[in-house]
């Protein structure tokens, strides 16, 4: 233990895992005087958060379990090519997620999770200005169109249920066909004959970098970051905390969980058995693209997004089931490959960069936030699936509420941890 871990120089907040969520997390808590102390055992946001879409859409409120959506997925799981994978070694483990997952999708349930998820997404892009203020990286985030393209001009039909959810809600939403669509996107081919617009949301042009320039302000701020790795947490008789780590333990009086897909093994220790699964994206990046996208764009049929980011076009997405820490498959990257040339027949694709992170994903695409029934001082931010990196900073406000006794300005009911007790 280090003099800097005696009790008394404890910090008030210990938070647990530096991707995007910890860090905002800390910058909330720090922003309303509270000491910080952010564990990782890698330097910050070089988990999922390094490297997902870059999306960050206000206007986030469909779930990925949707009413009828099993249908689709024994073609997707039979495609080699196709926006899922399950690992056979792994089909046992991940089945009681898959029910429960399946179960999520029911209409009665839709438009709770609906709010609950735009409850963290509306804010996005105005808090990510507030926090990269002042730190140099104030261009990373830029704004954006959300373009989801479909090859038959007939599939981008608003009578659908996810976009009358969206649509119910006020998302601002558009249909442009042929040349409207090229004139937005001149870089797509012209087999794609119609987009669904959603305005006026964001995009990161480096979300690993938006991270670390958080976490550097963070430090800056007074915010104490350590390198380690969490093996253990034990309740203390006081109400406190001790942190077993690959450096040795160190005491904590309160603890927000924040490590994204890895979170499930060190709350299942503590006989916290909230399903989370580790849903493994892969990125492919063109670093010399020669063609330039003014947006991020969805191929919704594929099922993957395209943004141009300061390192090259990047394609991101599908969900491959093998638990969190299994070796990458980076086949499922590669397919990238031909379908964005399929995308965007001027792309140069022969110089890339492949990646894998999990999304730490619930059943019904809502995180787990708030106190972890029969522990006190054990708060959980994990669980932001498809969606974390639009939903951290918002995250990090609730949670620095919390913690602060203020009056919250969301109804935090779903986000409980134990709702699917
Ligand atoms: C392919 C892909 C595309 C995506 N696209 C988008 C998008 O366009 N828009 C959007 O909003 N979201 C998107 N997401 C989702 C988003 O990236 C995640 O939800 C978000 O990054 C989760 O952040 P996190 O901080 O919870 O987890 P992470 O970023 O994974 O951070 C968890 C941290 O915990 C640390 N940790 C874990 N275990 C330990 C331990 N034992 N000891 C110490 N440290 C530990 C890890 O090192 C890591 O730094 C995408 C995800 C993927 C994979």
């Amino acid at each position: 233990m280090s003099p800097a871990d005696t009790r008394e120089t404890v910090a008030d907040v210990t938070v647990l895992g530096a991707g995007v969520v910890g860090i905002c997390t800390a910058l909330s808590l720090r922003e309303r005087g509270f000491s910080v102390t952010l564990i990782d055992r890698n330097p910050p946001a070089e988990g999922a958060s390094h490297g997902n879409a870059g999306s960050l859409s206000p206007w986030s409120c469909v779930p990925q379990s949707m009413p009828g959506l099993w249908k689709n997925v024994p073609k997707w799981l039979l495609d080699p090519d196709g926006p899922i994978a399950l690992r056979l070694g792994y089909a046992h483990k991940f089945f009681p997620y898959a029910v429960k997952f399946l179960r999520a999708g029911n209409l009665e349930r839709l438009p709770t999770i609906a709010d609950a998820m735009l409850g963290l997404t509306l804010p996005t892009v105005t808090l990510y200005r507030h926090h990269l203020d002042g730190t140099g990286s104030e261009n990373l985030v830029r704004d954006s169109v959300y373009v989801h393209v479909f090859k038959n001009a007939a599939d981008a039909d608003l009578t659908q249920l996810g976009w009358r959810m969206r649509q119910e809600r006020q998302v601002p939403i558009e249909v442009v066909t042929g040349d409207a669509l090229h004139e937005i996107e001149p870089a797509l081919s012209s087999e794609f004959k119609a987009a669904v617009l959603i305005k006026r949301q964001g995009r990161a042009l480096d979300p690993g970098g938006i991270g670390k320039a958080l976490a550097e302000k963070a430090q800056g701020m007074g915010v104490t970051f350590l390198r380690r790795s969490v093996e253990k947490l034990v309740p203390e008789a006081d109400g406190a905390w001790r942190i077993e780590t690959d450096q040795g333990a160190m005491p904590a009086k309160k603890i927000v969980v924040a490590m994204g897909a890895w979170s499930k093994k060190m709350m299942s220790d503590l006989g916290v058995n909230a399903p989370l699964e580790a849903e493994r994206g892969y990125h492919l990046i063109f670093q010399n693209p020669g063609v330039t996208l003014n947006n991020c764009i969805m191929n919704v049929d594929a099922k993957f997004v395209v943004s141009s980011m300061n390192a090259g076009v990047r394609c991101a997405g599908t969900a491959e089931f093998a638990g969190v820490d299994a070796a990458p498959d980076y086949r499922r990257a590669q397919v990238f490959n031909g379908m964005i040339k399929r995308m965007f027949p001027d792309i140069n694709t022969s110089d890339t960069v492949e990646w894998m992170g999990p999304r730490p994903s619930t059943p019904d695409s809502v995180p787990y936030l708030g106190e972890i029934p029969g522990f006190t001082n054990l708060i959980a931010a994990y669980g932001h699936g498809h969606t974390g990196m639009t939903m951290a900073p918002k995250t990090g406000e609730v949670i620095a509420s919390m913690i602060a006794g203020e009056s919250l300005d969301i109804d935090v009911t779903p986000y409980k941890i134990d709702r699917f007790n």
